[in-house]
């Protein structure tokens, strides 16, 4: 079997790669093995300095990565730089912190001593989306492996390139042969590679489809996951909101990566009175994106990553035009090579339209209004998703209040939706579980072992007792 990258600006085919066999996975399932066993001894200075020379190298290749990501899946250039950038933020955010996240944390017991440990796991599969071809990888790869964990990869079938470009990135960094191996196989091979004994833990980025699939393949083997879904973040807009901000922000957002991210803002639930004024100026911005070649520094929204991409979300757009959405802007493809779709702006949207219940991955914003903030919640909640979230009012209290209601793994107040190594990123709901980043990141892919240390001389004979805190399980 052989899986394709196509160039999605030109339709063009840019790579052929062949399909591992049973025996290629086997042969990387023992390499990633034996190199836990040798990495989880490494002390953290050494994970540490390692994870330095990865920064380092992606710093210094980042020109040609960048490249060959915005050819493989059409972000714009500038856009790749910068996530080359990140990722080597990520990188030296966790060689700088990890060691004192997984610091034992002694707690005060009847013991004479106990504590608790943070111990790496074993090989961890990780199952990543195409969008951010090489963000996605490192923001799970680099707090897993300072916790002394091996990781294999298997990438979303479109960027095999980024895929082998990663694995290269580790090798020629210095990571221990072995200690990182990408799997070429589709999404078909993914259940059968959780069930190997080899791997203790899975994680996936990816669509709440595929997390369905993952979940219970990791169920059958009894194996921890964290999953990473799609959203649909609200983007509140309340009448006392900073209007001219707001609608900047909303088109960042949005129209970032050509629209193609879990926490861009997709609805925007906006309150009566300012509806008509946001619509206007959002449309405004959104019409000033230039659209064209992703390698043109000037390109702010390239083609989608895949021509069924695009097909799905025509039919997204057709399907709530039908039901009564109103386009302000844009609202078909552009004709042409290349999977090109117009930025668009759906006014008139209602919570049954695709528009509002599924997650749209692509350049369009859809426009709910809410009565007041209570009803703009309420909308907020009313989806199957609860990633990220945005709110804009000038009352900080308020929005304060408000975000408690949100049901989201994060709420920005007045600014956009966006990771951070040093803040817990992740869902709820079909948005999925566990945390990446942060200390809360680390943590997920450890055993959090207790320690329990009675006197070295036992100084009194057993007896029954009937203290609660001593009884057994
Ligand atoms: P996808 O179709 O779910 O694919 C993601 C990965 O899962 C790919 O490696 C894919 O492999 C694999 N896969 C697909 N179906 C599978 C199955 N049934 N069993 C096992 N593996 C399977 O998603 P995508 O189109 O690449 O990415 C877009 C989605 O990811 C969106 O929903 C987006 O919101 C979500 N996402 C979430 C986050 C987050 O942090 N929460 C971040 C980025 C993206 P193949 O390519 O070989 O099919």
């Amino acid at each position: 079997m052989s899986i394709q990258s196509i160039n999605p600006a030109t339709e063009e085919v840019i790579a052929t790669f062949a399909a591992f066999g049973e025996g290629q996975v086997s042969e990387a399932l023992d390499q990633a093995r034996a190199a836990f066993q040798r990495w989880r001894q490494t002390p953290f200075a050494e994970r540490a300095d390692l994870l330095r020379r990865v920064a380092a190298y992606l710093r210094h290749h980042s020109a040609e990565l960048a490249r060959d990501a915005t050819l493989e899946m059409g972000k714009p250039i500038v856009e790749s730089e910068a996530e080359i950038e990140k990722c080597a933020w990520n990188c030296e955010f966790y060689a700088d912190n990890a060691a004192a996240f997984l610091a034992d944390e002694p707690v005060v017991t009847n013991a004479a001593a106990s504590y608790v440990s943070y111990l790496p796991l074993g090989v961890v599969l990780a199952v990543m989306p195409w969008n951010f071809p090489y963000w996605q990888v490192i923001r799970f790869a680099a707090p897993a492996l300072m916790a002394g964990n091996t990781a294999v990869l298997k990438h979303a079938s479109n960027v095999t390139g980024a895929a082998l470009a990663i694995e290269r990135v580790f090798r020629e960094a210095g990571l221990p042969e072995g200690a990182f191996r990408t799997l070429i196989v589709p999404g078909s091979e993914v259940e059968r590679i959780i069930a190997d004994p080899r791997i203790a833990a899975v994680t996936l980025t990816g669509s709440d489809a595929a997390g369905v699939s993952v979940a219970a393949a990791a169920g059958r083997a009894l194996k921890k996951t964290v999953l990473e879904l799609g959203g649909s973040d609200p983007f509140i807009v309340l009448e006392d909101a900073d209007l001219d901000a707001a609608a900047r922000m909303a088109v960042r957002s949005r129209y970032q990566n050509t629209g193609q991210s879990c926490i861009a803002a997709k609805r925007f639930i906006v309150a009566d009175a300012v509806a008509e004024s946001f619509v206007e100026k959002l449309a405004a911005e959104a019409a000033r994106l230039r659209v064209g070649d992703p390698l043109d520094r000037e390109t702010q929204v390239g083609p989608l990553a895949r021509g069924d991409l695009r097909e799905a979300l025509e039919r997204q757009v057709r399907a709530s035009v039908e039901m009564g959405a109103r386009v302000v802007l844009g609202g078909t493809p552009i004709a042409g090579k290349g999977y090109f779709y117009a930025p668009t702006v759906l006014a008139d949207v209602t919570p049954e339209m695709p528009a509002f219940r599924e997650e749209t991955f692509g350049p369009v914003a859809a426009v709910i209004r809410a009565r007041d903030a209570a009803e703009a919640v309420a909308l907020a909640n009313d989806s199957p998703y609860g990633l990220g979230g945005n709110l804009w009012t000038r009352d900080i209290q308020r929005g304060r209040e408000l975000a408690r209601r949100i049901e989201s793994g994060g709420v920005f107040i007045n600014g956009m939706t966006a990771s951070d190594p040093r803040l817990p990123f992740g869902g709820v709901k079909r948005s999925g579980y566990g945390r990446e980043l942060s200390v809360f990141g680390i943590r997920e892919f450890t055993n959090i072992q207790t320690v329990w240390i009675g006197p070295a001389a036992a100084s009194a004979p057993m007896k029954a007792h009937s203290d609660p805190r001593a009884t057994t399980e």
